[in-house]
């Protein structure tokens, strides 16, 4: 069996103190509930200066304490006195992190416009009266409330199907190379687990943005600048390539996938990376209830903060994000048979499904192209878990023998 293909848990070492570079994680174990709980700290702390709202606090409170509880029960609890050296190398080395993913996509044009809009915003006040439509804050709250239950109305029924199809989903799961994962917990808890892990991931990534915006008070003035500019961007591009290319284009970012892809190796290679930023990804089953941005929860903070969010027009942020929300939960549809099901993931050819049963590669993330590198390292198109993925498939009418015969060519 190649190396791409042994069971993840094979792939796991008993270790001590830090993590060596040639040591792979791809779930948690009872050592991590430590550096679990620390992720989980980060993301309370997040939330709590993002929303001003007891309610909110007290939503994010329950939910996290449900996910400590599911954590125990299906990984256990032990002591690790390594975690602290862990955590303080991890903390240490984040910056440098942030910096290699700045100097990738290198942010000139995003931090020069919202100068321009820093500087309409400031013109605006020294010029308008008080009373100026201009001046008023911009509902930033409002766009946020409303794009995100949309998304969650989305997760709702995902969720509604899944459990209505709970023994489908509990079948497909323990016939797969998953099935050691499901110890520990029924499989209802398995699926409000993974629908809990996508509503946070979806927060998680807005939060630096959210935090930003409450802090500085964005008026219409500096929204309109900003959305304008993303508009004319847009548009440039519809006139360049065409409305579905440019559409593409703004949803898929080309020019971070080698840095996404990159990060994400680094997820699988370090402790602290993967039980502290990634984890959270792999640790609930592999449907669309979980997928938000393809990243843990604080590493869908990290994205935020790392890919300056923050910085552009909130409703433009805020749509955006939904609708690669959206793309990404039908992306991550991996159990066949069960709304939205998984022709999607069949027909554009994401080998990614492999990753979320435990194998490390394909380690691309910008879909087909970036599994060329994971082929070049070893990665086997036709390995088990492909064939059996694609066999459950073609039971549940979601792939057909020309389309699987596509899927393991790349
Ligand atoms: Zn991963
Ligand atoms: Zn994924």
């Amino acid at each position: 069996m190649p190396e791409e293909t042994v069971m993840a848990d094979e792939h796991r070492p008993i270790e001590r103190g830090l993590e060596a570079a040639s040591r792979t994680y791809l779930f948690y174990d009872a050592r991590d509930i430590a550096l679990y709980v620390f992720s989980l700290a980060i993301v309370w702390g997040g939330a709590w200066l993002a929303f001003a709202s007891a309610w909110s606090q007290a939503l994010f409170t329950i939910a996290l304490l449900y996910l400590t509880v599911v954590f125990i029960l299906k990984r256990g609890a032990r002591p690790d006195w390594s975690t602290l050296p862990v955590i303080a190398h991890g903390l240490l080395a984040y910056p440098g992190r942030v910096i290699r993913t700045l100097r990738t996509w290198k942010p000139v044009r995003p931090v020069c416009v919202f100068g321009v809009a820093m500087v309409a915003e400031l013109c605006a006040k020294r010029y308008l009266t008080s009373d100026s439509l201009l001046l008023r804050p911009f509902p930033y709250l409002n766009v946020f409330f409303v794009t995100f239950m949309g998304i969650t109305t989305f997760r709702t029924a995902i969720l509604i199907a899944h459990l209505q199809r709970a023994a489908h989903v509990r079948d497909v799961l323990e016939s797969s190379p998953w099935k050691h994962q499901m110890r520990g917990l029924g499989v209802t808890n398995h699926i409000l687990q993974a629908y809990v892990t996508g509503l946070i991931s979806h927060v998680c990534y807005l939060i630096p943005a959210l935090i930003f915006w409450r802090l500085t008070a964005p008026t219409y003035a500096r929204e309109a600048v900003l959305l304008l500019d993303a508009v004319l961007v847009l548009g440039f591009r519809i006139v360049r390539q065409g409305f579905p290319t440019a559409l593409q284009q703004t949803l898929v970012r080309v020019e971070v996938i080698d840095a996404l892809t990159s990060a994400h190796t680094a997820d699988h290679k370090s402790r602290f990376n993967f039980a502290v930023l990634h984890g959270h990804h792999h640790d609930a089953i592999p449907s669309a209830l979980m997928a938000a941005g393809e990243s843990g929860f604080v590493e869908s903070i990290d994205r935020g903060i790392s890919y300056l969010t923050f910085l552009g027009s909130a409703i433009w942020t805020l749509c955006i994000n939904a609708l690669m929300t959206a793309a990404n939960m039908v992306g991550h549809q991996y159990i066949p048979g069960v709304y939205p099901y998984s022709k999607y993931t069949v027909q554009t050819k994401l080998h990614h499904v492999v990753h979320h049963y435990g194998s490390l590669r394909p380690l691309g993330l910008g879909g087909l192209p970036s599994y060329v590198a994971d082929v070049r390292d070893g990665y086997d198109p036709t390995n088990g878990k492909v064939r059996w993925f694609l066999e459950v498939a073609a039971k549940h009418g979601e792939a057909d023998p020309a389309t699987a015969e596509e899927f393991v060519r790349i």
